[in-house]
């Protein structure tokens, strides 16, 4: 019979090694299940100056090794394992992990999912070489960097007007590239992004080559039109993606309730819920249930929330 854990956190990201930290310090020995992302998208991001406590900023490599050790000093231990299947309506929750050997399947009272959302990429293999060279999926890790540059952003949602917006506040100018000539975003937003002196529109355009893997860096993007075929190159020193985000759940359809794209409804925070009804044990925090904020500090404060609420359960069912 497996040993019976008291709580396993699925992620380590922000909010994931946040949920580490508080239940170590409680005395609980989480283990963290590192996931296909260990560190989240923070371990792909550079400088992080938006992160309280640090007045020069932290790269963000840094500043997930860090959480990691902080957690591990209060006995957090750590697995590099896949999920394979959960069951979380089982007493205790049993969770199958690819990890050959006895780590395979692991009992758990209590279950954090802080598994995260990825961001989408187009899949190019120059975008692929130049993440953090340029090519980044976060306009508020990234913008400053790009002050008095000219950039570009793909996406025709509410994401790409936002990053678009937000990056013209650095960049000498935005180009918005979208691969149809109908736009997914709100109204007011593309209305915003249409009437922004800095940003220019460009529809029916894709990207197919990122220039600059020599480099390394970003020196400009090989463009196409749809309609007619035709291929250009645009000269920019960064590409944004607000092509949108991948809540990593699918191992959870079915089992606790998701909202049509996927993120898990939680209730009261951080509780997730069956058909409306709280699932017991079961938590979760960060951007997995967050599409809002999506917040380094936010998750942290979530994975916070999250710990608490084990700590809680774990010493009522003692009483
Ligand atoms: P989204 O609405 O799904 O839009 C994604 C956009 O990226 C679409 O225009 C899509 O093109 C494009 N795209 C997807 N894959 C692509 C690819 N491989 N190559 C090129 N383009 C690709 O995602 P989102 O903008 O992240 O928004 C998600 C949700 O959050 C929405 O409900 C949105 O309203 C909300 N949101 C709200 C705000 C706000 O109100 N301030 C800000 C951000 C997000 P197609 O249209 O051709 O499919």
């Amino acid at each position: 019979m497996a040993e019976i854990r008291d709580t396993v956190i699925l992620g380590s990201g922000c909010a994931g090694l946040t949920a580490a930290l508080y239940t170590a310090r409680a005395g609980l020995k989480p283990l963290v299940l590192e996931g296909h992302e260990p560190g989240g998208q923070l371990s792909i991001t550079t400088l992080v100056e938006n992160f309280p406590g640090w007045p020069d900023g932290i790269q963000g490599p840094e500043l997930i090794a860090n959480m990691k050790k902080q957690a591990a000093r209060f006995g957090a231990e750590y697995q590099h394992a896949l999920l394979e299947s959960v069951e979380v309506g089982a007493h205790p929750i049993k969770l199958r992990t690819s990890t050959s050997g006895p780590g395979c399947e692991i009992h758990t009272r209590t279950l954090i999912v802080a598994s995260g959302a990825s961001a989408r990429w187009l899949g190019l293999p120059s975008e692929q070489a130049l993440i953090g060279r340029g090519v980044s999926s976060c306009a508020t890790c990234d913008g400053f960097f790009f002050r008095d540059k000219d950039i570009a952003v793909v996406g025709g949602g509410d994401s790409a007007m936002e990053e678009a917006i937000f990056l013209s506040r650095f960049a000498s100018k935005v180009t918005l590239l979208h691969r149809r000539d109908a736009f997914r975003a709100s109204k007011i937003m593309l209305e915003r992004a249409i009437a922004h002196p800095k940003i220019e529109l460009r529809t029916n355009t894709v990207v197919d080559e990122v220039l600059g893997v020599d480099e390394k860096e970003v020196k400009g993007l090989r463009l196409r039109d749809v309609k007619n075929g035709e291929q250009e190159e645009l000269k920019v020193s960064g590409m944004f993606l607000g092509i949108g985000h991948e809540p990593n759940t699918k191992m959870f359809v079915g089992q606790i309730d998701l909202d049509d794209e996927g993120y898990i409804k939680t209730t009261n925070n951080v509780f997730t819920t069956r058909d409306g009804a709280i699932v017991p044990g079961v938590y979760a925090c960060g951007d997995v249930q967050d599409r809002r904020y999506r917040q380094a500090i936010t998750a942290a404060g979530s994975g916070c929330m999250a710990a608490l609420e084990v700590e809680k359960d774990l010493e009522e069912r003692r009483h």
